[in-house]
């Protein structure tokens, strides 16, 4: 058994000056431990307004944009993945390529695999549908062009919705205030 210890430390004074960023460290005395550092905001006036991250205080109200615009684009993605997925897998199924090799390559040229052979010919055999073994999305122009009549306006619009959330949300993630109360 080694022995834990627990130490806390002011760090640096918070925003208004009422309390403290405070640093605990927890060590131990077996010789490979190292120390586990973590910090805490300790101000109810600033932690109404502000949470640490990594060493910087962040605007609570300054980041709600942008995690309301991540948890829609998660939400897209989540949908929009695995249909990309199954396309690409019964698209395969239907072109019936000869061989493993010959499958690969075809993914390869269309920029949807860039593993190895035997990573490939592995995930084959223990029967993961194509789609899961490749990163569906790699190639939006050449999914949409081969996507069923019924599938395509669905398609291009989950696509058009995700372009549309990710440059919206890199807006939103320069909206966000940041202050630097810790070294490093
Ligand atoms: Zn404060």
């Amino acid at each position: 058994m080694s022995r834990q210890e627990f130490d806390s430390f002011r760090e640096a004074a918070c925003l208004c000056g009422a309390g403290q960023i405070t640093r605990h460290v927890e060590s131990t005395d077996y010789p490979f431990g190292g120390a586990n550092v973590s910090y805490t905001l300790d101000c109810p006036v600033c932690a109404r307004d502000w949470r640490l991250d990594h060493g910087t205080l962040v605007n609570k109200q300054s980041e709600k944009e942008y995690t309301a615009l991540s948890a829609e684009l998660h939400a897209l993605m989540a949908e929009l993945v695995p249909l990309a997925a199954a396309m690409i897998t019964s698209h395969f199924a239907a072109l019936n390529l000869p061989s493993k090799k010959a499958e690969l390559r075809a993914l390869e040229s269309l920029g949807l695999y860039n593993g190895t052979y035997a990573a490939y010919t592995k995930a084959r055999r223990e029967g993961e549908p194509i789609g899961k073994i490749v990163w569906p999305l790699r190639n939006e122009a050449w999914l949409v062009s081969v996507a069923g009549k019924d599938q395509r306006a669905g398609l291009e619009g989950a696509l058009t919705q995700r372009a549309e959330l990710e440059a919206a949300q890199s807006k939103a993630a320069a909206k966000i205030i940041r202050k630097r109360v810790l070294r490093g």
